[in-house]
């Protein structure tokens, strides 16, 4: 059987020694990497694409498990072997910033890629994760990043990403919250550059202050509510009900959820950012635009989920 059979198998990348799919390749590295959805989700619509475009027939999405140490070199062999475009998840966003040859703005503001396209000597970055979240609160909450007063929880690579996108969208206020106050200043330090960023103020997460507005956008990009066990990273009781909750975490219905349910304020999870970051992954590497409910189906159907809208 051909090694490139069942795209939706997590590989390790000796694979690349004996690969030999003869189409356009595109692939997710992360470790680990066995419960992502990206394959599922990008050959969904490449499906669907391939139905009206016929070179889209032959583009196929793999996913490889790989560790921090060998991201260089996965890199390498993944551009000796042809593939035309890469996505990174956890934990290789920060490290390959330092890998590409070339970097668009939003990415080298934020510090992070999480798409790489194919170039003649190596690979250029971006980060679609701000688009991803930017398409998910206007489709889910309705929600404008341009004149919002933003909360953003966390200062990993997706509140990154996330503040930087609230700043170029706009944003009246943006609050960042964080438990680690070294690495909240680092993140505030490197916003510096960013449009507007006087508008940023950093709170210490353990004690919201008085100050915090009460009615806000409030964004989770903490890692806090992807077990249903975790602690909701703020209390909610202290927002007014016309607040809007965003959830980067997805898959179980967390504190934070129950919360924003009893407070009876708006909630949604993060499966809308993961699909349209994914989305605009699709559309720099094909170079047109690309149907993002069959990605919304694509993964519903993979996680066992009812059907949702993108
Ligand atoms: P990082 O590891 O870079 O950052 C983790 C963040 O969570 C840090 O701010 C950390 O705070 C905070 N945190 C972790 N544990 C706790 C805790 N017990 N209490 C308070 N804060 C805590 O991860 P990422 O930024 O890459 O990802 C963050 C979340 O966003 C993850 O759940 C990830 O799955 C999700 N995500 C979702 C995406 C989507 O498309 N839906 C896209 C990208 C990410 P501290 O600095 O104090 O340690």
């Amino acid at each position: 059987m051909p090694i490139y059979q069942d795209p939706e198998r997590a590989r390790e990348l000796d694979e690349l020694l004996r690969w030999d799919y003869p189409g356009t390749a595109l692939a997710v590295l992360g470790s680990p990497i066995t419960h992502s959805v990206s394959p599922n989700m990008h050959n969904a619509a490449l499906n669907l694409m391939g139905q009206t475009q016929q070179r889209f027939l032959d583009w196929r999405y793999f996913k490889f498990d790989t560790p921090p140490e060998i991201l260089p070199r996965a890199l390498e062999q993944l551009h000796d072997s042809g593939f035309m475009g890469i996505n990174l998840t956890i934990p290789h966003k920060v490290q390959a910033v330092d890998l590409v040859v070339e970097i668009d703005s939003g990415a080298r503001l934020s510090g992070a890629v999480n798409t790489l396209h194919r170039r003649g000597n190596g690979w250029a970055g971006f980060n679609t994760d701000g688009y991803g979240l930017e398409q998910a609160l206007r489709r889910e909450l309705d929600v404008e990043l341009a004149g919002a007063t933003v909360i953003l929880l966390g200062a990993g690579g997706a509140a990154r990403a996330a503040a930087v996108q609230c700043l170029r969208s706009g944003i009246a206020e943006l609050w960042i919250g964080n438990r680690d106050q070294e690495r909240l200043a680092g993140l505030i330090e490197l916003l510096a550059e960013a449009p507007d960023s006087e508008r940023v103020r950093g709170f210490n997460l353990r004690q919201p202050p008085t100050a915090l507005p009460t009615s806000a956008v409030i964004v989770n990009a903490t890692s806090l509510g992807l077990k249903a066990e975790d602690a909701a990273p703020i209390d909610l009781g202290r927002f007014a009900p016309e607040s809007k909750v965003y959830d980067m975490t997805y898959g179980v219905k967390n504190a934070l959820a129950h919360q924003a349910q009893a407070h009876g304020i708006p909630y949604a999870d993060g499966l809308s950012m993961l699909v349209w970051q994914g989305a605009r992954s699709l559309e720099i590497w094909t170079g047109t635009s690309v149907p993002a409910q069959a990605m919304m189906d694509g993964a519903c159907h993979a996680k066992g989920y009812a059907p949702r809208r993108a």
